[in-house]
């Protein structure tokens, strides 16, 4: 029989295999702090349960982790980190300072098959989804790399691939993230980040987890985001807009929308007009992402005073909108290009911050 890889194992899942040996259900809160806090490797090493259930549980189970084979780090103090997969498969999770922040960004995905036109991770296609285990050992194998003084103080699901098209794992991850005695951070510091497909959002919209929302906008009108993101022909820009309006929110929490700025396409003061059309009543905010630019991709950044005037028309229009600024530029390692390569071949993804 094969061995149960114990991080692939939701937290209902993980109870399950527990009650399996007949063991009570706290079990499962022990084994979470030894996974997830302690960051353990071998379950030999859960002392605090009996030298029978381990032994059992290392019959039937493992613990994996992810292989570094690479880390680089820019100038401004971006991280980005380049993981071997168990099948040879390669991802990319970027760790971003900014003052008192630590947010490490995470992949979903080997590739993604939205094909956005301004991504590289689009242009690279999709090759396969995550597994739980493989999601969560990014932060596992990040955390690893940090002194005792550095915390991960947030995580955006923003890396390659579309977290929505992998949707179970995603949200198993992202139960493990917030839980308490696992990852325990706070609902308020994960943010999914999705190009809104729409039969996963709205049943997102009924999942008990919380995390933050942010939606890959892009585009103020059905035809430009017909155009910049070919899967708005199956899904478009007004149905996601409706169950956005819908969605239920908490108290001061509020969707971020992510709209990548690309000269002549999305960058101009009309677009910028409708867009506050768009979102009057949704409790947003706008994260305007200047295009980060690179040889395959047919489209060029705006000037910084066009960024500015669109910034200042959504102000105007009553809109939080915050410009982000690229970071992990040298290193390749910003928003749209992660590709998985190693150095030498190209690395081309300039990191923004939520
Ligand atoms: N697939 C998800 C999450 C990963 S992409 C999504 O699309 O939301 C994360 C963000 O990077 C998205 O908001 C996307 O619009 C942005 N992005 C993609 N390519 C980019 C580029 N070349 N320059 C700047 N941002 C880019
Ligand atoms: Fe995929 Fe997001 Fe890139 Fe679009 S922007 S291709 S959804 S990773």
């Amino acid at each position: 029989m094969e061995k149960i890889d114990l991080k692939n194992l939701s937290l209902h899942e993980l109870e399950n295999l527990l009650f399996s040996f007949g063991k009570e259900r706290y079990r499962t809160l022990q084994i979470l702090r030894w996974l997830y806090q302690k960051g353990i490797q071998n379950i030999d090493q859960m002392t605090n349960l009996s030298k029978n259930l381990r032994e059992e549980l290392s019959r039937r189970a493992f613990i994996s982790r992810l292989s570094l084979l690479q880390s680089e780090e820019s100038k401004d103090g971006t991280k980005k980190f380049l993981f071997q997969l168990q099948d040879g498969g390669r991802i990319e999770s970027v760790l971003i300072p900014d003052k008192k922040r630590l947010t490490l960004c995470i992949s979903t995905q080997v590739g993604c098959a939205m094909g956005c036109r301004f991504c590289l991770t689009g242009k690279m296609g999709f090759k396969r989804d995550l597994t739980l285990s493989e999601i969560l050992n990014q932060i596992l194998g990040v955390k690893e790399t940090l002194s005792s003084e550095e915390s991960i103080t947030n995580i955006v699901l923003m890396g390659m691939g579309e977290p929505l098209a992998n949707y179970q794992n995603t949200i198993k991850a992202i139960e493990l993230m917030t839980h308490p005695e696992a990852l325990n951070f706070s609902y308020r510091r994960v943010t999914l980040s999705t190009v809104g497909l729409l039969p996963e959002l709205e049943k997102l919209a009924k999942e008990k987890i919380r995390f933050r929302l942010a939606i890959s906008l892009n585009a103020s009108d059905e035809k430009t985001r017909d155009h910049l993101m070919p899967i708005n022909r199956r899904y478009p820009l007004r149905e996601i807009l409706r169950v956005c309006r819908n969605f239920p929110l908490h108290r001061r929490d509020r969707i971020t929308f992510e709209y990548v700025l690309i000269e002549g396409e999305n960058d101009s003061v009309r677009e910028a007009k409708k867009l506050v059309k768009l979102l009057k009543g949704i409790p947003s905010k706008v994260n305007l992402i200047p295009l980060n630019e690179a040889p395959e991709i047919p489209y060029k950044r705006p000037s910084e005073e066009k960024v500015r005037r669109f910034q200042e028309i959504l102000m105007e229009g009553g809109l939080t909108a915050i410009v982000r600024k690229s970071k992990g530029a040298d290193i390749s390692a910003a928003c749209g290009q992660l590709q998985g390569k190693e150095r030498g071949e190209r690395f081309d993804r300039i990191l923004e911050i939520l």
